[in-house]
């Protein structure tokens, strides 16, 4: 599947008119079978996520996009299902509106987008081009903002907001990455847990 907003979307009021629940991945060698699963397998079209790819994405050592929140305060919520059978595949970071938001890494701005369900969007892709960042429901960009520009980590990008199809007294970024071998799909890739980056066992 995508991680896009686009319409097929993994956000807070998915249509329950959307397809099976993907399958479960059996966790790659190595990791022990109760650990939980990284990886969520939506399509044969993405390329597999395995350990390896969240011990590099903890090693860029990714800022908390939401200015002013600990790891402390994160709630996991990648499993969560959203209308019927959809899982939610991102990490909801509750932040006041207005809250700056940050870019979580070093990297260069894909596209800005707006859909019904992600409202006001940006995709940002590391500095390796494999992973793709997206930051949605953002109240508005910072002024200036581009597709094209380079980001470098901490960077402000944006703010806090509900736009889409969270709630308006809930105001909260929805962060999620994905892994992706072609940047120009932006809107596509395998979905790797946030949380796991930063609250990882
Ligand atoms: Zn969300």
């Amino acid at each position: 599947m995508s991680f896009v907003p686009a319409d097929v979307n993994s956000y807070e009021t998915a249509p329950t008119s959307v397809g099976p629940a993907a399958p479960v991945t059996v966790p790659p060698s190595g990791v022990s079978p109760s650990a939980p699963p990284l990886v969520r397998t939506t399509g044969s079209a993405f390329p597999p996520v395995t350990a390896a790819d969240l011990e590099t994405l903890r090693a860029h050592h990714l800022i908390i996009p939401a200015q002013g929140v600990t790891a402390d305060k994160l709630i996991d919520s990648f499993d969560d299902l959203r209308g019927g059978t959809r899982h939610h595949e991102a990490l909801d970071i509750m932040s006041p509106r207005g809250t700056p938001v940050l870019s979580a890494d070093d990297g260069q701005i894909l596209k800005l987008h707006n859909s019904v369900a992600g409202g006001l969007s940006i995709y940002i892709a590391d500095t390796s081009q494999r992973y793709i960042m997206l930051y949605a429901h953002l109240d508005h960009y910072r002024p200036g903002l581009a597709a094209g520009q380079v980001v470098k980590k901490g960077e402000l990008i944006g703010y806090v907001g509900s736009t889409g199809n969270a709630s308006p007294a809930a105001p909260h970024l929805h962060f999620a990455v994905a892994r992706s071998d072609n940047m120009k799909e932006w809107w596509k890739g395998t979905p790797i847990n946030p949380f796991l980056v930063w609250r990882g066992k």
